[in-house]
């Protein structure tokens, strides 16, 4: 079955005729792979077709009879304009071939030309089912969710044939928007990662629509009126809401920098296209939690201990490297047991979550905030001296004091801190992690809220 249409016997055309007619006729004709080319013919020395014929290796005749002498043509096409040679052609090729001119020729040209549209269509429609197949594989394997964003673009500008696009990412818990990846535009236009949903803006008339947002001239679009925008001159977008699960996910965009009116084949794939990036950013979302819950502490939300304990290592390495300090604080909940045995565990637990915001509200940007265990906490400090340290600790006792001064058994609930500060108490984490635990002993025997900071002398008494 294979062998049958290379088997397939060609038509042989002859062009007669190098001028633009002849140039059209003989770019259609080379890819037809029903057709062979045997010849054309065209008496100036520099016929425009010349080039291209031999480009393709079709052999140039200067005297069409020639041609037609040392081939046997299936089919003669005359564009050159001239209808009287038609008849001698007819007279030197044999009975079974045919000659075609003028309007017949333009009429069977015409019909090639729609030929080749058609199977154009059926090509990108193949190269766009190929690219969505690679895209679905790439989607189930790879773990490199950064790298699927991209490739979704990619793929969007590819199969609509636009200069720019973003994948935006939404994320609920923030309400904000960040670029999950983004391509064409200028650096100024991507440089602000992170941005808020604004009111009546064009993202909240994408989230509010069921398929593809279409703005085609941008100079129409009220909604379109962000300065950045406009400086970014674009004139023209598709935007599709990013569903997954009802749930909005982000919004896949196409940008063009001209006014330009989108296909319905454009729209078809890129909502196609939507329907996986939904399906990335859902995984990608997914694996952050999972990464999340791992190390967390369920109940506080503050980091848990394990994490806690390889955060320390990093800090301490960094202290190290680049010759700066570091503290620890341990923190103790003052008689908690106590304050469980008299108001419940579910008490208890709310207390613990009380603490861990407080301190999680005190504590500065870079610092790392850990459940250590039951009711003690840890603060990793980095840059912090014992003094800057024991500074801290000071206003965290006193802000719990303040705060929970009407919580619990008689005087509230307070807490006790133990502070051992990198490189002057020791320089590795398990050994200051036992320093800031003697400190916290010394807080605990001077009678409890107050903040002891871990000292050497004390020690060798
Ligand atoms: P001190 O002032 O010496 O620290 O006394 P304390 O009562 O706070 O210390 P102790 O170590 O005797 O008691 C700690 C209590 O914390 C005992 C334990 O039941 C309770 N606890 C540990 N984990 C949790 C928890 O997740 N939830 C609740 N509600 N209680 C917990
Ligand atoms: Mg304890
Ligand atoms: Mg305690």
């Amino acid at each position: 079955m294979a062998a049958k249409s290379d088997s397939m016997k060609k038509v042989n055309v002859a062009i007669i005729g190098g001028g633009q007619g002849g140039i059209a006729l003989l770019d259609i004709l080379k890819d037809d792979k029903s057709i062979k080319v045997i010849g054309v013919a065209d008496k100036l020395d520099k016929a425009p077709i010349l080039p291209l014929a031999k480009d393709l290796g079709v052999p140039i005749y200067k005297d069409y009879k020639e041609l037609l002498k040392e081939n046997n043509a299936d089919l003669v096409v005359n564009v050159t304009g001239d209808n009287k040679i038609s008849a001698k052609i007819q007279n030197i090729i044999s009975d079974k071939a045919e000659v075609i001119s003028g309007l017949s020729a333009k009429f069977v040209w015409d019909l090639i030309e729609q030929r080749k549209k058609v199977r154009k269509v059926i090509e990108n429609r193949l190269h766009e089912h190929k690219s969505l197949y690679d895209l679905g594989l790439k989607l189930t394997q790879s773990s490199k969710l950064q790298e699927v964003y991209k490739v979704i673009v990619d793929k969007a500008l590819d199969l609509t044939e636009s200069p720019a696009g973003s994948l935006v990412i939404y994320d609920e818990a923030s309400d904000e928007m960040y670029f999950g990846a983004a391509k064409g535009f200028s650096e100024h236009f991507i440089k602000d990662q992170v941005w808020r949903l604004r009111k009546g803006g064009l993202t909240e008339l994408i989230f509010n629509s069921e398929g593809p947002v279409i703005v085609s001239d941008a100079a129409d679009n009220k909604s379109l009126n962000n300065p950045l925008f406009l400086k970014e001159k674009i004139k023209s977008l598709v935007a599709v809401p990013l569903k997954a699960e009802g749930k909005i996910q982000g919004i896949l965009y196409v940008d063009d920098f001209k006014v330009r009116q989108f296909k319905q084949g454009d729209l078809s794939i890129l909502t196609l296209l939507g329907n996986m990036a939904a399906l990335a950013i859902q995984k990608a979302k997914l694996l952050e939690s999972t990464k999340q819950m791992a190390i967390t502490d369920e109940l506080t939300h503050l980091y848990n201990l394990r994490h806690f304990l390889d955060r320390l290592d990093d800090e301490i390495t960094r202290a190290d490297r680049y010759d700066r300090p570091l503290s620890l604080a341990m923190i103790d909940i003052d008689y908690f047991k106590q304050y469980n045995d008299t108001f419940g565990h579910q008490s208890g637990n709310k207390l613990l979550k009380k603490v861990a915001l407080i301190l999680e509200e005190e504590s500065r940007k870079g610092d790392i905030v850990a459940r250590y265990g039951g009711e003690e906490f840890c603060i990793v400090m980095p840059e912090a001296n014992s003094q800057k340290a024991i500074k801290f600790a000071e206003r965290v006792r006193k802000n719990i004091e303040k705060v929970l001064c009407k919580s619990g058994i008689k005087d509230g609930v307070t807490i006790s801190i133990g502070v051992a500060s990198y490189p002057k108490d020791s320089t590795g984490s398990s050994a200051l992690l036992e320093k800031a635990d003697e400190a916290l002993y010394q807080a605990k025997s001077d009678g409890r809220n107050c903040v002891r900071a871990f000292n050497l002398q004390r020690q060798a008494q």
